[in-house]
């Protein structure tokens, strides 16, 4: 792709983040962890800005309750794997962005192997058991994480950064929302709230423009359009933390 191509595609962004911010958005290779709700949204926005290289990640099907929040799907996937359908579909955005599709669970075993390459990792899971398989992997290789997380008219998002931030294990005993029981009731729009402010987050953590939210847990209440920000602070004693940034 030519430079004066890439500039007319990406002119609206490169007026706001530059060439160098856009060149940077192409150098980077970003990991999406669940490919549902959130991780749908955020790998078209991802796609869409013109990141190098994105590795998504779920090992589900589409079902027709994904639907109403899901909109990368349609009613003629259901029953097809969600990775399958998503690299088809994000590649039609965006076919200049390798698109990289993992069809498993993440898991300890598997982790390192999937985002040992990534810049930044992007959680997108639905439930605390696969976001504590994530948090070791990412504190372990000291990736910076997008977390984010919804629950009904709920959202909260903050970004990890291995070492300077609390983790996601510390970030659970801080304040969070209520885990969900087998599943999660969502309201569609809220998702994409969530989704937007992780796809922003981000986009800044690669161009290095702005301010993420470090040691900050933004908690979304889209029934009333109440945004709150708490500060976060480390945890001395983390069992996560003083395992694994203590290896190296
Ligand atoms: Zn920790």
């Amino acid at each position: 792709m030519g430079t004066i191509h890439l500039i007319d595609r990406y002119s609206r962004q490169v007026a706001v983040i530059g060439r160098e911010g856009q060149e940077r958005l192409s150098r980077a290779h970003v990991a999406v962890v669940g490919l549902g709700g959130l991780g749908t949204l955020v790998s078209m926005y991802l796609v869409g800005a013109g990141v190098g290289e994105l590795t998504i990640i779920d090992y589900d099907t589409i079902n027709i309750t994904d639907l109403h929040r899901q909109l990368l799907y349609r009613e003629e996937d259901i029953g097809k794997p969600k990775v399958e359908v998503a690299v088809k579909r994000l590649r039609d955005i965006n076919s200049a962005v390798r698109v990289r599709p993992v069809n498993e669970a993440l898991t300890s075993e598997n982790a390192e192997e999937v985002i040992k390459d990534v810049d930044v990792v992007v959680d997108a899971l639905d439930n605390w058991l696969g976001r504590q398989v994530l948090n070791e992997a990412i504190v372990r290789l000291r990736k910076p994480l997008v977390h984010g997380a919804v629950n009904g008219w709920y959202g909260q998002v903050s970004t990890i950064i291995p070492g300077k931030t609390p983790c996601l294990y510390e970030l659970v005993q801080a304040k969070s929302l209520p885990q969900c029981v087998g599943y999660c009731p969502v309201v569609g729009p809220v998702v994409g709230v969530v989704a937007s402010i992780e796809a922003t987050e981000v986009i800044k953590l690669i161009t290095g423009i702005g301010e993420p939210l470090i040691n900050k847990l933004l908690i979304i209440d889209g029934k009333n359009w109440v945004i709150d920000e708490i500060k976060l602070s480390r945890v001395e004693n983390c069992p996560v933390c003083s395992r694994y940034l203590k290896e190296k």
